[in-house]
């Protein structure tokens, strides 16, 4: 290593990586709060680097301090830790400017940025010049050409150069993409991009590379909206003698209707909890969303974990659906047991037993709390109440069991003659205040004797009254 390199190597990096180990991360802007495509990436990364044994940060990307907000940082840890993928550890790019300019003064020594003036309007103009022209509206880096007298000359005139990153054939700009295969850029067809403003201030391109470099980064997994900047982030790995991470681009999420909706672009996490999504719900689904593997009901991470690999993502749009996500969260859902729900609902191990393959969210689980243990409404016909006293004189007989409700049932029919829903749903509606739900045999013994019969009585005595 060359003394400029060892120079530029941050102490911070031992901290981050033990030789070889899997280092990936998120890097969210906090200008907004994270979306299902956010989610997903987010999602991507961890998945990887808990296959591997790594670690998996968080990296906030608030150089642009205008939009940046801690409020949208907050928002984004929170989300993060809802969805089950708190991070190992969080960095944030403010905090690291210092880095950003040694390592442009790196590039500036050995020429790999350079300083220019123009303003958008001169590069506006050249750029319609180009085109009408036939030619492609590249930079032409006039700006290569300054003096040092031309560079004094703008300092006394008061005006400040940005910087740019001199893209070259010489520097690598080819990559195995671990989703889309062997991949390149031609350096000749893009723009010099500008890496800091006049002002000082930093775009994303380089510190991006830095953070990565100095974390340690071993494998960087983002959306195919990347492929270019990866071609230009390589040639500044080059530059700044470091080795690059693996890349890889996943194809960008769609709508259910196939096209790149609005819709889905504000969904965020917020909307899905409110829905009653369950965090498990949402890495099931995107951990194979697109990739060639089934969308399954699991009940832990550690299939979705096991089965992994960057290599099964596919080429093509992956459709987001949102009605196939509350499909798949019921699914769960219906095989989760109670400790996998204890801490988010008051009903006991048995009573979720009994409901929970009914129900679509856990708020739907718990509203059958009231049929165990409050009040429940409903409205029976007034035709059944006296059908309703017999039901009550006959379940004072019996002792509360799973056969109590077979029993209760065979004697009422022989008694009145009722079959099937005319036997049925006077009692259901009675004892539960619903049409449907689960197996009354099930059902009755967790309402209780005493409430059964207080609800029977109550329903028949409504009549009367
Ligand atoms: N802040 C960038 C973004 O959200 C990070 C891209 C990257 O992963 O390097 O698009």
């Amino acid at each position: 290593m060359r003394a400029g390199a060892q120079a530029f190597a941050s102490p911070a990096r031992a901290d981050y990586r033990a030789p070889s180990m899997v280092v990936t991360r998120f890097a969210p802007s906090p200008t907004g709060l994270l979306h299902v495509g956010n989610v997903r990436t987010a999602l991507l990364n961890w998945l990887f680097a808990r296959k591997h044994g790594g670690r998996f940060l968080l990296r906030l990307d608030d150089t642009d301090t205008a939009r940046s907000t801690e409020a949208f940082a907050e928002a984004i840890r929170a989300d993060l830790a809802w969805l089950g993928m708190a991070p190992d550890a969080e960095v944030r790019q403010s905090d690291r400017l210092a880095r950003y300019e040694a390592a442009l003064e790196r590039l500036a020594a050995a020429g790999h940025a350079y300083r220019a003036y123009e303003t958008p309007e001169e590069l506006d103009l050249r750029r319609k010049v180009q085109l009408a022209r036939g030619l492609p509206p590249v930079y032409d880096r006039a700006a290569l050409r300054l003096t040092e007298e031309d560079h004094a000359r703008h300092a006394a005139e008061g005006r400040r150069p940005h910087w740019r990153f001199r893209l070259s054939p010489d520097l690598p700009h080819a990559w195995d993409d671990l989703v889309r295969g062997p991949s390149h850029i031609d350096p000749a067809s893009l723009s010099d991009p500008v890496i800091r403003r006049a002002d000082g201030s930093w775009l994303y391109m380089l510190p991006s590379v830095v953070d990565d470099i100095d974390m340690g980064i071993s494998h960087v997994i983002r959306g195919e909206d990347h492929v270019t900047n990866t071609g230009i982030q390589l040639q500044m790995f080059a530059a700044l003698g470091a080795r690059p991470p693996a890349f890889g681009h996943a194809a960008l999420l769609a709508g259910a209707d196939g096209a790149l909706s609005k819709r889905l672009g504000s969904l965020g996490v917020a909307d899905l909890r409110a829905r009653g999504i369950e965090p498990l719900a949402v890495r099931a689904l995107l951990a194979r969303l697109g990739t060639s593997l089934p969308v399954e009901p699991v009940t832990s991470d550690a299939p979705l974990i096991e089965r992994f690999e960057l290599a099964h993502l596919g080429r093509a749009t992956a459709r987001f659906d949102e009605a196939e996500l509350a499909a798949l969260n019921a699914k769960i859902l219906h095989q989760l047991p109670h400790a996998a729900v204890a801490d988010r609902l008051t009903l006991s191990e048995a009573e979720w037993l009994a409901v929970r393959a009914n129900v679509a969210t856990i708020a739907e689980a718990e509203a059958w709390k009231a049929v165990f243990a409050g009040e429940v409404g409903g409205a029976p016909d007034p035709a059944d109440a006296a059908f309703l006293e017999r039901a009550a004189r006959i379940l004072e007989g019996l002792e509360m069991g799973p056969g109590t409700w077979g029993e209760l049932t065979a004697s009422l029919s022989a008694e009145t003659g009722r079959r099937g829903r005319a036997l049925f749903m006077p009692l259901r509606l009675a004892l539960t205040g619903r049409d449907h739900g689960p197996d009354m045999a099930v059902l009755l013994p967790l309402i209780g004797r005493e409430r059964a019969l207080a609800r029977l009585r109550a329903q028949a005595a409504n009549r009367s009254g």
